[in-house]
């Protein structure tokens, strides 16, 4: 490019674009997706600006926040336009040229070791933008922001290097950004407005701001001729013309008109009869192809499923369907909108990347999206799972986030959004088999109902589906996917810790190890204790086969009690947070305080005061002999065919835990 400076991309940069042209050639259709998504990002910043700063928006045609798309067929471009709040010559070659997210090497390990689809990587990561280059074999960016004099172009034809030039035309933007792809010769298909408009809609279909794309029509007018004006009068369909004619005009800022080819011809063969009335002219004009009314503020019950997908794939950048999704309209103390989405499959680095968690509730104030980026979270940690957005006019729109974090308003609303996203996921363990046989139609969106969902309602579809033959249940996908969500839930969120453990599912010794459908709520535990069970019984190990085999469960299982196997490193945190479910008690079958219960401790206690001083020779020698290994040897009833175990006092660490915290050394 003619003048400027020139840059070199950061390292990482070039390699991030050299994986994405590679990986996702076969899926290009994502890149127009990326940059209509930074159009609106940048629209969101620049209404936010504006709301305690007027003049930021500017007036005219720049206060206009909307983006625009335009295919020039004959220059091989298609060009993207928005007025959001645009690039100062120093973002431009720090947000354009090189990647500061945390992550980046995760990003690039994981891209490059990526089998089949990886676009849904691309948005998570922050290096849309690059998406560019699957298309385009240069990049022209032209931006103006507020806080400079001047716009600046930065191109690049993905060599490594860009440059950065001040904007002398007259046609730079007045404020944001103008992207031009060059098209590659292989992507002409992206000049095709059926090709944008289909793209558009089907993967920007709910951005918040209006898109406008630039469609070539043909439309008759009239041609001018003394006579013909008289006659264009006496047919009223052909004032109709004119009319959309006008109108085409008026909507047209920059009209470029071609006389149709058709009509020269019919031109020359109406010539000999009689003057021809009308010809055929093709014309431009912008076509708004995105409903960008917010789904959040439409009536449930008038929006699809289609449309609720296909909003999470927005918002969330990934493709598919959501597992589970729920739309509200809190009403009270604060009032707020709101839909929260459980993804099919969990964010990348779920559970020790900080931003993925940050990034997954948007917040509005009235429409505006205040902060996408809540240093603190909207949601508890075990929740980040959760994609969505929170819409409030109760907040002020233009507090500082310390204040927000403050907010009285800010925490009623937190406490809500949980209580619906548990409801959410009890829903989805209460719709089993039947219902996932039947069209998604009456899923959880329950905007408009009341916030009970009867309890009656649940037993109901319980007991048809235990008659019925098992088919698979939707709370099994997400247990497998956030089980562990939920484990932490258990541990940290005091208030509803309940609720958690009701969604709480185990293999224990009466699931079928090998069944990979068969797991036990603690409800079903309750219902199948026996007559003479007091207590939820539990034994850690490493898997379920070493728990199976430990001596620890002989009597337990004799007597036909069930025990919940706990082997991942997470359970035994929460089984010490968990000591009872519904008044009954949690009890280790390794640790020292161990009991069959009460009646039975009984029997047990008559039983050994009559062998006590038989062993006591036998239990004092081992105390001895074993010394500071163990704490005391006792007799005990707990076994039946293997002689003696080794347990844990009751307040102390199991085995099981202290391997665990051995490992990560605590
Ligand atoms: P992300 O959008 O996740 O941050 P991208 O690679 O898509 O990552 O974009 C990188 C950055 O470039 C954005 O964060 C933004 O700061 C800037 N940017 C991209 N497109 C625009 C635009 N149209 N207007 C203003 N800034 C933009
Ligand atoms: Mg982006």
């Amino acid at each position: 490019a003619a003048g400027g400076e020139t840059f070199s991309f950061q390292a990482e940069v070039s390699r991030v674009m050299e994986i994405i042209i590679h990986s996702l050639y076969s899926n290009r259709d994502i890149f127009l997706r990326e940059l209509i998504s930074n159009a609106s990002d940048a629209l969101d910043k620049i209404r936010f600006l504006s709301l305690s700063d007027g003049s930021q928006l500017g007036s005219g045609d720049a206060a206009a926040l909307e983006i625009r798309v335009r295919a020039d067929k004959a220059a091989r471009t298609l060009t993207l336009r928005d007025r959001g709040v645009g690039m100062t010559r120093e973002e431009l070659i720090a947000n354009l040229g090189t990647i500061a997210k945390s992550g980046t090497r995760a990003f690039i390990d994981q891209l490059s070791s990526a089998k089949g689809d990886s676009s849904n990587l691309i948005g998570q990561f922050g290096v849309g933008f690059y998406s560019a280059y699957l298309v385009a074999d240069r990049v022209t960016v032209r931006s103006k922001h507020n806080d400079e004099p001047v716009s600046y172009v930065w191109e690049s034809g993905a060599d490594q290097t860009f440059t950065i030039r001040e904007d002398t035309t007259a046609t730079a933007p007045e404020r944001g950004t103008e992207l031009t792809l060059h098209l590659k010769e292989d992507a002409g298909e992206y000049l095709e407005t059926a090709k944008l408009k289909g793209l558009i809609q089907k993967y920007s279909q709910f951005i918040n701001f209006p898109i406008f794309l630039e469609v070539a029509e043909e439309v008759e007018v009239p041609i001018e001729s003394p006579a013909g004006d008289e006659e264009a009068k006496k047919e009223g369909d052909e004032a109709a013309v004119d009319e959309a004619a006008e109108k085409a005009k008026e909507e047209t800022d920059d009209m470029k008109v071609e006389d149709g080819e058709d009509a020269k011809e019919d031109d020359a063969k109406d010539a000999k009869k009689e003057a021809p009335k009308t010809k055929k002219e093709t014309v431009y004009k912008w076509e708004l192809v995105n409903e960008h009314k917010p789904i959040w503020t439409r009536d449930s019950a008038e929006v699809t499923d289609a449309e609720y997908d296909s909003f999470f794939n927005t918002i969330a950048k990934l493709p598919g369907k959501p597992l589970a999704k729920t739309h509200f309209k809190a009403e009270g103390d604060v009032d707020f909108r709101s839909i929260l989405y459980i993804p099919d499959k969990p964010p990348v680095n779920l559970y020790n990347n900080a931003e993925a968690e940050k990034d997954a509730i948007k917040m509005y104030v009235r429409r505006v999206l205040v902060t996408d980026k809540f240093e603190f979270g909207l949601l508890p940690r075990y929740l980040g799972f959760l994609i969505g957005i929170v819409d409030s006019d109760d907040l002020p729109i233009n507090v500082s986030r310390e204040m927000l974090q403050q907010s009285k308003t800010l925490s009623v609303i937190k406490r809500k959004l949980v209580r619906k996203a548990l409801d959410m996921i009890r829903g989805l363990s209460e719709k089993k088999a039947k219902d996932a046989e039947k069209s998604s139609e009456e899923e959880e969106v329950d905007m408009d109902k009341p916030k009970e969902s009867t309890d009656a309602d649940a037993a109901d579809k319980k007991s048809n589906d235990d008659e019925g033959d098992k088919k698979p249940d939707p709370y099994l996908s997400f247990w497998k996917a956030y089980g562990k969500s939920i484990k932490l839930g258990v541990i940290e969120d005091e208030a509803n810790k309940e609720r958690l453990a009701k969604l709480l599912r185990f293999q224990t010794s009466k699931t079928n190890a090998s069944d990979e459908t068969d797991w036990a709520s603690l409800d079903d535990y309750l219902e199948r204790m026996k007559e003479d069970q007091e207590y939820i019984y539990y034994s850690s190990g490493e898997s379920v086969e070493s728990i199976q085999r430990s001596p620890f469960l002989e009597r337990l299982l004799e007597k036909d009690y069930e025990v919940l196997y706990l082997y991942e490193p997470i359970d035994e945190h929460m089984v010490m947070s968990l000591p009872n479910y519904q008044g009954s008690k949690l009890m280790s079958a390794e640790k020292d305080n161990f009991k069959f219960g009460d009646k039975d401790q009984k029997d047990a206690k008559e039983r050994l005061d009559g062998v006590k001083s038989q062993f006591r020779p036998l239990t004092k020698f081992l105390k001895t002999s074993l010394g500071d290994k163990v704490s005391k040897v006792r007799l005990s009833t707990r076994l039946s065919s293997t002689p003696c175990v080794l347990s844990t006092e009751q307040w102390g660490y199991s085995a099981r835990m202290e391997i665990i915290m051995k490992a990560q050394a605590f």
